[in-house]
């Protein structure tokens, strides 16, 4: 049977952090729907707003013929089920990601007894990177290129500098 999966975040904006998450997860299921959440808590600090994110998705998963991007101001489990989804995926860093990650889950279990949180480990490499960290640096004129999809990291990077329009 068909399964698909969703890999939901804030993407503000997506790093290689996120697309190697987004990768496995498109080896592992039939089709996988990347979903921008407008999350309350980020709401107030995000950068890039919902279309440009989904843009920049767009344009580093367009080989990944199974990756769909989309986005939702609702909730994630009735999202899920909405789509029809199997499974929720989710990376983890760091033992400090895990509580709140374990109260999602279980949340989302309770609202939809469908859905199976999984949760990914992050690539050694990329324990310490968030979306978060790179705006911070970029702004204080720190090459983050290494640090982002190569399609995107210069757009990224003069919209981060320059408040361009992407
Ligand atoms: P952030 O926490 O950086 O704001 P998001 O809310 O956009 O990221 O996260 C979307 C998903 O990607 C979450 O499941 C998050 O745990 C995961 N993720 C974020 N950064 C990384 C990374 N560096 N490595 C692996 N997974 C990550």
């Amino acid at each position: 049977m068909s399964k698909t999966a969703i890999c939901p975040g804030s993407f503000d904006p997506v790093t290689i952090g996120h697309l190697d998450i987004i990768r496995r997860s498109a080896k592992l299921f039939d089709k996988v729907i990347v979903v921008v959440m407008s999350n309350y808590r980020k709401q107030n600090t995000s950068c890039f707003t919902v279309e440009e994110r989904m843009e920049l998705l767009r344009r580093c998963t367009k080989e990944l013929e199974n990756v769909e991007i989309d986005c939702d101001f609702g909730l994630l489990a009735e999202y899920a089920r909405k789509k029809n989804a199997d499974v929720i995926v989710k990376g983890l860093r760091a033992v400090s990601d895990f509580e709140d990650e374990f109260q999602q889950a279980l949340t989302n279990k309770k609202l939809n007894e469908n859905v199976e949180t999984v949760f990914m480990a992050a690539e050694a490499d990329n324990m310490f990177l968030s979306s978060s960290m790179i705006k911070q640096v970029c702004r204080l004129g720190g090459d983050v290129t290494p640090f982002l999809p190569e399609e995107v990291s210069a757009d990224i990077i003069n919209r981060l500098r320059g408040d361009v329009d992407i």
